[in-house]
C-alpha cells in the first residue's frame, strides 16, 4: 500500500476502530470436504508461516532489491513443485501450479517490498537491516500468498485448472506492478482473475473491500502559457481557475481524516461522504518559469476517473474564453497513475464465497472511496486482468496490536496468516469451480 500522509495514517488508525467490529473467533461451519482440508492443512503449516514472516521481517529489503526475498520465495515455490520464473520486473517471482486439467486460471498477487524506516520497531524480531523494516506488512502479505501456494498445491488432484502466485517488488513507489507487465508477464500466463490482499487495521478474521473504485484516483494537472509580461496575472487566475475544480467546502467534514473512521459519514457507511468529490491540494501548486513559458501545476484528487475525463476539455474552453486564450500553450497531465478497480461481479462473488464459508460478519463493505493518498499498484494488473483487492485485518487491540500500515507502531498479530490463507484458499477454489 502506497500512502504519503503520515498525520492522516495515524488518525485512520485510531477511526479504524470505530468501524472494525472485534471478531476474533473465526467460528466456521465449513461441511464442504475440501474447505475442511484447506482449514486443516492451513492449521499445520501455520508455524511454519510465522517462522517464514519472521524470517522476512528480520531481513526487510526496500523497493528494487528484494533479492533475499525473491531467492526465498523461489525456493519455497520450487519445493512444492510449482514452475517458477523469476526476474520478471526486477526481483518479481511467479509460480504456476497447473493442475494439468482444463479449467479456469486465477491468479493471486502480493508484493515484497519493505521501506526505508529507522522508527524503532515494537517486536523481539525487528529488522537487522539498519534503517528498513517492514512497516507495510509486506512480509505477511508475501507469507500468505506462500500459504495458499501451499494448500492448494496439496490440493492440486482435486483442482481443475491453473493457478497463478505473483510475487511483485517495488509496490511502495508504485513501480513494480508495471514494471513485471512491462518485462511480459501477461505473455507469460494468461489469468482470467487476479485477487490480493494488504493488511489492513481492522481485527484480525475481518476484510473489507467495494466493488470498483476504492481509493481516490490522483493526477497532476499542467497547465502552460507563454512567458510575458503578464504572468502574475496568468498565474492568479489559473489558480484561481483550478481552485474551482474543487467540489468540497474548505469547512467540510470530508478534511477531517476522522470522518474517514466516522460510522455516520465514513467509509462503511452506506450514507458516506466520501463518493463524489474532487479536492485540489493547495499546498502542491507549484508555478515553474522557462525562457519561454511558465507553467502551473496541480496535485488534484478525484473520486473517479471519469471526473478527470472532462477536466482538460473544460479547462482549455475556459482559458479559451479568457483574456488570455491567445497565451495559452498546453492544458494536460503530467503526472497520473492506475488506479484500483474492483471488477462489480468478481467482488460480489467472492464476497459471496468468504460469506458462505467463514460468515458474513467477517466481511466490512465499504461504500466510500478512501481520499487520503492511498493506492496499490495493484491497480495495473487490474487494468489487465478483472479482479478483486481486499483488506484484510491485522490487529488485535486487547493485545495493543494495531496494524495501519506506515504507522509508526505498526504491529501484525500473526493469527491473520491463518484467516488469509484459509479465506482466500477457499475463495480461490470456489472460482475455479465456477
Ligand atoms: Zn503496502
Ligand atoms: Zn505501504
Amino acid at each position: 500500500m502506497t500512502s504519503n500522509n503520515t498525520a492522516i495514517t495515524l488518525a485512520l488508525t485510531v477511526q479504524l476502530l470505530l468501524f472494525a467490529l472485534v471478531s476474533h473467533g473465526q467460528s466456521t461451519t465449513i461441511e464442504s470436504p475440501i474447505h475442511a482440508n484447506i482449514q486443516e492443512k492451513t492449521g499445520k503449516i501455520f508455524d511454519s508461516l510465522v517462522k517464514i514472516r519472521r524470517d522476512f521481517h528480520i531481513h526487510p529489503e526496500v523497493s528494487g532489491n528484494e533479492k533475499r526475498t525473491s531467492e526465498k520465495i523461489t525456493k519455497y515455490l520450487q519445493s512444492l513443485g510449482l514452475e517458477v520464473k523469476t526476474g520478471i520486473g526486477g526481483y518479481g517471482v511467479v509460480g504456476i501450479l497447473n493442475t494439468g486439467k482444463k479449467g479456469k486460471r486465477i491468479a493471486w498477487r502480493a508484493d515484497m517490498d519493505a521501506m526505508p524506516s529507522d522508527i524503532p520497531d515494537v517486536v523481539d524480531f525487528a529488522s537487522k537491516n539498519k534503517g528498513v523494516r517492514h512497516i507495510c506488512g509486506h512480509d505477511v502479505n508475501t507469507t500468505i500468498a506462500l500459504g495458499i501456494a501451499n494448500v492448494m498445491a496439496g490440493l492440486k488432484e482435486k483442482l481443475t485448472g491453473t493457478i497463478y502466485f505473483i510475487f511483485q517488488p517495488a509496490e511502495e513507489p508504485y513501480t513494480g506492478a508495471k514494471a513485471m507487465i512491462d518485462d511480459g508477464l501477461f505473455e507469460m500466463i494468461s489469468p482470467d482473475e487476479i485477487y490480493g490482499s494488504h493488511i489492513a487495521p481492522m481485527a484480525t478474521t475481518m476484510i473489507s473491500t467495494k466493488p470498483e473504485w476504492m481509493f481516490a484516483d490522483y493526477k497532476t494537472i499542467k497547465i502552460s502559457f507563454q512567458n510575458s509580461d503578464k504572468n502574475d496575472a496568468i498565474v492568479a487566475y489559473s489558480k484561481e481557475l483550478i481552485s474551482k475544480l474543487q467540489n468540497v467546502a474548505p469547512d467540510s467534514k470530508f478534511w477531517d481524516p476522522n470522518s474517514l473512521g466516522d460510522p455516520t459519514i465514513g467509509l462503511a457507511s452506506p450514507n458516506t461522504i466520501f463518493t463524489d468529490y474532487t479536492f485540489v491540494n493547495k499546498k502542491r501548486i507549484k508555478v515553474e518559469k522557462t525562457e519561454n513559458e511558465i507553467t502551473i501545476k496541480a496535485y488534484i484528487g478525484s473520486s473517479a476517473k471519469e471526473k478527470f475525463d472532462v477536466m482538460l476539455p473544460q479547462l482549455k474552453q475556459e482559458i479559451s474564453n479568457s483574456k488570455f486564450a491567445k497565451d495559452l500553450i498546453e492544458v494536460e497531465f503530467s503526472y497520473e497513475r492506475a488506479n484500483l478497480y474492483n471488477d462489480k461481479t468478481l467482488t460480489k462473488k467472492s464476497l459471496g464465497h468468504i460469506a458462505q464459508l467463514y460468515g458474513a460478519e467477517n466481511i466490512i463493505m465499504l461504500h466510500g472511496i478512501m481520499a487520503d493518498y492511498r493506492g496499490d499498484d495493484f491497480a495495473y494488473f487490474q487494468e489487465h486482468v478483472p479482479g478483486v483487492y481486499f483488506y484484510l485485518g491485522g490487529s488485535y487491540f486487547e493485545k495493543g496490536i494495531l496494524s495501519m500500515p506506515h504507522a509508526p507502531n505498526f504491529q501484525v498479530d500473526e493469527s491473520c496468516i491463518k484467516t488469509g490463507v484459509n479465506y482466500f484458499s477457499s475463495m480461490i477454489v470456489e472460482r475455479l469451480a465456477e
